[in-house]
């Protein structure tokens, strides 16, 4: 693992060593140096409501809701000391715990927009955004255009007077293309529009958004956050005002509660997840390497290979990589993507993403032998590239492409 940890990333880094915003401050002391007993791993309050002592305390922690644990589908101890490592992180002034990633990414748009409204979206971002934009805010009357997002002009020229949201994702889901965030952010901002972005790949160790002037980042919690495969969360960063206001519209409206048990084994997933991270990016190089150079593959697309085409503006924005990414065999047989998937060994044929354990997942899962599949997505393949030695995936990998015959 060389170049990316020069520090040519512009948001800075997420660890000034020993400062009290120094990742290792935030993941192991802030708001834990009073645990009850000295407890290394904090309280899990497995509770739904809170009782007070007085006439007078109860009233003023209703009145309060956002700031005080009243029930716990507004507020826990153990989601708000979660939250409050996240925010920190991504050097937020609030973040949200919510049920899933795709109630942050509904929440996050729909906070800000009302019939009439319009939305500018990456066209390939996780595909339940664009399902939130193609098909259910039209139903209250909300617009949209999809851009492909890697040239600037092209999400400015976009721009409505009646657009309230710019929504992005960098890499974008399964294309890995990437925008110029910082640009985009400032345009957005001189016109009054929110910018949201998607930040669930690099995560906040590589990657805080907020820094170039982005509103609210958008994370599935279900990946890297708990790292175990275990849990379902989401989770929405940005000012105290935007998120209070959702915790006040979407999330008390509409219900998505972050349990506390899911919150507790967050927090101990996020204690691991700078070495994690590491470990993601040096393995998932070293296999992105290996497929690049492989006659059986056609093209590799992973955002720190300085084969991608916005590698630069990648290596401007991230200070390293994750796990995923996508590529292409080099077959127009359906029955060669079939076998190269069953004969993986190591690799567990699943969906999602962002646990100690490699996964793969070929775009054309969705179909039967016999049916049309556009020549485009049949040799695409994502794989997730866990924990394991990179060694032993690669060998993986190479007894597995000796199916792939063209
Ligand atoms: C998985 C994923 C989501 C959705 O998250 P859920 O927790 O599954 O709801 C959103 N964005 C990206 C980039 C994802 O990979």
């Amino acid at each position: 693992m060389e170049q990316q940890w020069d520090g040519a990333a512009r948001n800075g880094p997420a660890s000034s060593s020993s400062e009290e915003n120094s990742v290792s401050y935030i993941l192991h002391h802030l708001n834990e140096d009073d645990n009850p007993f000295g407890a290394v791993s904090p309280p899990l309050y497995q509770t739904s409501i809170f009782s007070f002592k007085s006439f007078a305390e109860f009233r003023d922690a209703l009145t309060d809701e956002v700031n005080h644990s009243v029930y716990t589908r507004g507020n826990n101890p153990t989601v708000m000391l979660t939250e409050q490592k996240l925010a920190a992180f991504d050097g937020a002034g609030r973040a949200k715990l919510v049920s899933s990633g795709v109630a942050a990414i509904s929440h996050a748009v729909m906070a800000f927009v009302k019939s009439g409204d319009h939305v500018v979206c990456v066209r390939d971002c996780y595909d339940w955004g664009a399902v939130l934009l193609a098909k259910y805010l039209p139903r209250f009357g909300v617009k949209h255009t999809f851009v492909d997002g890697v040239d600037t002009a092209e999400v400015i020229d976009a721009i409505r007077p009646e657009t309230k949201v710019i929504y992005l994702e960098s890499p974008t889901t399964l294309t890995f293309k990437i925008q110029d965030v910082e640009a985009i952010a400032g345009e957005a901002k001189k016109r009054g529009i929110k910018t949201v972005i998607d930040n669930t790949w690099a995560t906040p160790i590589f990657f805080n958004p907020l820094k170039l002037g982005v509103d609210i980042a958008v994370y599935s919690g279900s990946k890297y956050f708990g790292g175990a495969s275990d849990i379902v969360a989401g989770v929405i960063a940005g000012s105290v005002e935007d998120i209070n206001l959702i915790q006040k519209q979407e999330f008390l409206q509409l219900g998505t509660v972050p349990d506390p048990f899911m919150a507790w084994l967050m927090l101990r997933g996020l204690r691991t997840l700078p070495i994690r991270m590491k470990a993601h990016y040096e393995n998932a190089l070293a296999v992105a390497r290996y497929l690049e150079n492989h006659p059986r593959i056609e093209s590799v697309a992973y955002p720190l290979l300085p084969s991608h085409p916005q590698y630069e503006r990648a290596r401007s924005l991230f200070r390293g990589g994750s796990g995923l990414f996508s590529f292409r065999l080099a077959t127009k047989r359906f029955a060669d993507v079939i076998r190269f998937t069953d004969a993986l060994k190591l690799f567990k044929r699943a969906v999602s993403w962002g646990g100690y354990e490699s996964l793969v997942l070929p775009n054309a899962i969705k179909y039967y032998e016999g049916d049309d599949i556009p020549p485009e997505r049949l040799p695409l393949v994502r794989v997730h590239i866990g924990l394991e030695e990179s060694a032993d995936l690669i060998a993986d990998l190479e007894s597995a492409l000796r199916e792939v015959t063209g």
